[in-house]
């Protein structure tokens, strides 16, 4: 399946943090195929693994959480949602649709005011969290019935593509990353590898990282890679802490990662003509490489990342080369690891 096609598939899914069911059935189908062993463990996490074969083989780790950002409803006033947010800035949500998940979901709109009744003042300032309701066209009683307090909500958006080489959709953060690992498997299928390779599609990391926490801690890998998104470049962002799209994956340079493998990415970035752009990490990366690089007694860890713009809302947008670029290093990461003996 082409790269885009499985981007499709996997952002098609409301998956919010605690509710990834939907997108973790997606996510099995396509890592099914490619790995000798797939199982979901009692947080949700997906995880695959590809055995080499080979006795006492290290063990490298591959993670990209599938849950998004989104909202949870927390009461209902005259047939209104009102709703708390996880991942998500109120700025963004006045007059957006979002898909209420019961089964089956419902439509909703954000409500909002026409311009025409609001004063001055309030035409400037952003609404706040606790102003904002979801319409979802029901009275009191049905939207009761049918929606019961706790249920999440996910941004409702369509998968397009921008210009020739950017795709746009939500939840591209952070299943553009989840999408480079299953092309990484693919492309490292029929190769000898000296290590076991597991893929972990990591629950609630929006919210905690626990999920990439408690595989890591069961894995016990002895090299892990969190790979994740990072802030693509608009005429507006910062330069010093934006990424160029479609410049290649992002290395990240800090404390949260282990120096020799980032060293060594940017070794076979060079060799295999991958471009690459490097991001200095002055502090937690924000990414599953803090927990995991604690877990058990430590594992070496690295951070690669994709630069996506316009990230948790409902039109995050990627380009297509970066995902490709990213699964070609981290194959060529993969191809060598294990053969040192020392690490
Ligand atoms: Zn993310």
């Amino acid at each position: 399946m082409e790269t885009e096609q499985i981007l499709e598939r996997l952002c098609a899914e409301g998956a919010p943090s605690g509710f990834e069911g939907p997108a973790v059935r997606a996510a099995k189908e396509l890592l099914e195929p490619l790995m000798d062993e797939v199982w979901t463990d009692r947080l949700g996490n997906l995880i695959g693994v590809r055995r080499c074969g080979k006795p006492e083989a290290k063990k490298l780790l591959l993670d990209a959480h599938l849950d998004e950002v989104g909202l949870i409803v927390t009461g209902i006033k005259d047939g209104f949602l009102r709703f708390t947010a996880n991942g998500v800035d109120s700025r963004m949500l006045p007059d957006r649709e979002v898909m209420v998940l019961t089964d089956p979901p419902l439509l909703g709109v954000v409500a909002c005011l026409p311009p025409h009744v609001l004063s001055a003042e309030e035409r400037e300032k952003a609404p706040e969290l606790k102003d904002l309701f979801v319409d979802v066209g029901l009275s009191q009683e049905e939207a009761e019935r049918r929606i019961p307090v706790g249920t999440p909500m996910t941004y409702r958006a369509a998968f397009t593509r921008l210009g020739e080489r950017q795709v746009c959709a939500k939840a591209l953060d952070d299943r553009a990353c989840y999408a480079a690992l299953l092309r990484a498997a693919e492309l490292l299928q029929g190769r000898e590898l000296d290590v076991d390779l597991y893929v972990l599609g990591s629950v609630c990391e929006e919210v905690s990282g626990v999920g990439a926490k408690v595989a890591a801690q069961a894995v016990a890998p002895d090299f892990c890679v969190a790979v994740d998104v990072t802030f693509g470049r608009t005429p507006d962002s910062p330069k010093d802490e934006s990424l160029v799209m479609g410049g290649g994956p992002v290395v990240g340079i800090g404390p949260n990662i282990t120096r020799w493998m980032s060293r060594q990415l940017l070794e076979k970035a060079e060799a295999e003509s991958i471009p690459v752009q490097k991001e200095v990490m002055e502090h937690s990366s924000g990414t599953n490489a803090w927990p995991m690089q604690i877990a058990n007694e430590g594992i070496a860890t690295a951070v690669l990342s994709i630069p996506l713009k316009y990230m948790h809302t409902p039109v995050e947008v990627v380009e297509l080369s970066d995902i490709e670029e990213t699964a070609r290093l981290l194959a060529a990461f993969v191809v060598d690891l294990g053969k040192e003996g020392a690490q």
